[in-house]
């Protein structure tokens, strides 16, 4: 889909914040750490290819979700490495090599799989990085031994046994019992490998915001690259970091409802005296989804009360004072003295802040400033 450039609804995103935010985490945990970006998700809604771009000159290398994400970034200019996150199908292995993208090792299975779909494939630039679960639950192996079976392999076949990693579940939390538990039983399985490979990494932004002791050879830098803090509101940061992401449109219809009169679908809001209502082009298509009702946005530095249901295309707001068609509106971030974060429309829908930028769907249009 194309975004949609002939409305005013757009996301902003600041890339100097970005930068900004890269550059003081490194001087929060020190030079000797590797900062690689992770841009999956179409760079957390904010556009993988112009936030990489930007952070390219201060990070080591990149991180995204899958294979598709990966071409993206080498067909638009990056050449620093990159890890692909999650597993890719044994078959696509050849695209990988020819791409120099580093790829996940998710169990033995896959790998034997990879071996046979190795027919012209130059097998020297395949970069693999053993996945460890080590707590999380969802891919990777489990023990030294499977681990050295796959080192074997990989060697057997030419392969370049690149790097080691696992993923923290609660990097996050207030409690540190399972985050412990992980760091320890990952740094058991590498004390056991038959060698180190270049990389061995375990570190998200939550590990790297509150245990940047435990930071290895890479951090792995997602949420608080974005000027996000992945606890919400549980921790506080141990570092300046800014938002990066604006979500503003305009005013495109203004009316006076009478007492009794109803607005949207269901019918469900019922004005008790006569109401300004103003339309706003966003909708649950672009990610501004249902939940959003009874939350507010603000307008001419006030806030204004969202009314109805969220349609599709449409949501319909409260005014204070009857406003011209033009006037701006902003959903995500600051007008006057008043302020609406990521975290407090995650707060209103009981989700977390990742959530709620990624939910930003491709019809709206990025703008980026100070790039
Ligand atoms: C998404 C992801 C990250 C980044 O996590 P943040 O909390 O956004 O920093 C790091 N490592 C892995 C394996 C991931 O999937």
């Amino acid at each position: 889909m194309k975004p949609s450039t002939h409305r005013p609804t757009q996301a902003v995103i600041d890339l100097a914040a970005i930068q900004e935010n890269i550059k003081n985490f490194k001087s929060f945990v020190g030079g000797r750490v590797k900062v690689w970006a992770v841009v999956k998700a179409n760079g957390y809604g904010h556009g993988a290819i112009r936030v990489a771009q930007s952070a390219d000159n201060l990070v080591s290398g990149f991180c995204v979700s899958n294979l598709d994400e990966a071409i993206e970034l080498r067909s638009h200019g990056i050449v620093k490495p990159i890890l692909v996150l999650s597993g890719i199908e044994p078959q696509d292995i050849h695209i990988a090599a020819n791409l120099r993208v580093a790829v996940t090792v998710p169990s033995l299975e896959w790998l034997t799989l990879v071996t046979q779909n190795l027919e012209g494939v130059e097998t020297a630039h395949l970069q693999l990085h053993i996945k460890v679960d080590s707590g999380m639950g969802r891919i990777g192996v489990t023990t030294a031994a499977e681990a050295n079976v796959i080192i074997r392999l990989a060697d057997e076949f030419g392969m370049d046994f690149d790097g080691i990693f696992t993923h923290f579940a609660t990097a996050d939390e207030v409690s540190q019992d399972k985050f412990e538990q992980q760091k320890q039983r990952f740094d058991v399985i590498v004390a056991e490998l038959s060698r180190r490979p270049r990389y061995v990494h375990s570190s998200n932004s939550a590990a790297g915001i509150w245990h940047k002791e435990t930071i290895q050879d890479i951090e792995r830098l997602g949420d608080a690259l974005y000027g996000l803090n992945p606890s919400g509101r549980t921790l506080d940061m141990t570092y300046e970091i800014k938002s990066a992401l604006t979500l503003k449109s305009e005013l495109t219809h203004i009316k006076t409802i009478a007492a009794g009169e109803t607005v949207g679908y269901g019918g469900e809001f019922v004005a008790d005296q006569a109401t300004i209502v103003g339309t706003v082009p966003i909708g649950y298509a672009d990610g501004w989804i249902r939940e959003m009702t009874g939350f507010h946005v603000l307008v001419a530095g006030q806030k204004c009360q969202i009314i109805g249901r969220i349609s599709m295309d449409q949501m319909t707001i409260a005014l204070n004072d009857q406003l011209p068609i033009g006037t701006k509106v902003t959903l995500i971030g600051q007008d006057g003295d008043e302020t609406i974060t990521v975290d407090d429309v995650a707060a209103h829908r009981g989700t977390i802040n990742y959530e709620v930028v990624c939910l930003l769907s491709d019809r709206i249009k990025r703008t980026y400033i100070n790039g």
